[in-house]
């Protein structure tokens, strides 16, 4: 078994989108271990999305991460890593194939309604940043 942390940013909080996107996990077979119901402080996100400081879009995601209540889960299940990024789609919801969760529900770049780690360590760092150790 394998963890991955998912966010379910703002905009799909915002249009009432967090039982339709927790149920495609579900569906696909993941097991939620931990949520939490959250809007970020500026400083855990920052720390969340380190590796993008200096990227021209980083502003704009920072404020966009913080700018209402999101939905934070560690999910389980066999190679949940890869799973959840096919499930997820492509980063811009322009380019995402209609059947995975962004090229439907998703609206633009930065608000593509969900987030999943890359790699394991990936959802090390950012299970410990949201759910601590
Ligand atoms: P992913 O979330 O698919 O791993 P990245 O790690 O590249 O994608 O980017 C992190 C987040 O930053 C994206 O999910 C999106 O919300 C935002 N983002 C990425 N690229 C852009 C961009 N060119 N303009 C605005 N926001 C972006
Ligand atoms: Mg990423």
């Amino acid at each position: 078994m394998e963890d991955t942390l998912i966010i379910i940013k703002p905009d799909a909080v915002e249009r009432g989108l967090v039982g339709e996107i927790i149920g495609r996990f579900e569906a696909a077979g993941f097991e939620i271990v931990r949520m939490r119901m959250d809007r970020l402080s500026e400083e855990e996100a920052r720390r969340f999305y380190d590796e993008h400081v200096g990227k021209p879009h980083f502003p704009r995601l920072i404020a966009y991460i913080t700018s209402g209540p999101a939905c934070f889960l560690q999910m389980r299940r066999d190679g949940a890593i890869s799973r959840a990024r096919t499930l997820v789609g492509c980063t811009d919801p322009a380019e995402a194939a209609p059947g995975t969760i962004r090229g439907d529900l998703a609206i633009d770049l930065p608000r593509n309604s969900v987030h999943a780690s890359d790699c394991p360590e990936a959802a090390a760092r950012e299970t410990a940043i949201i759910f601590g150790a």
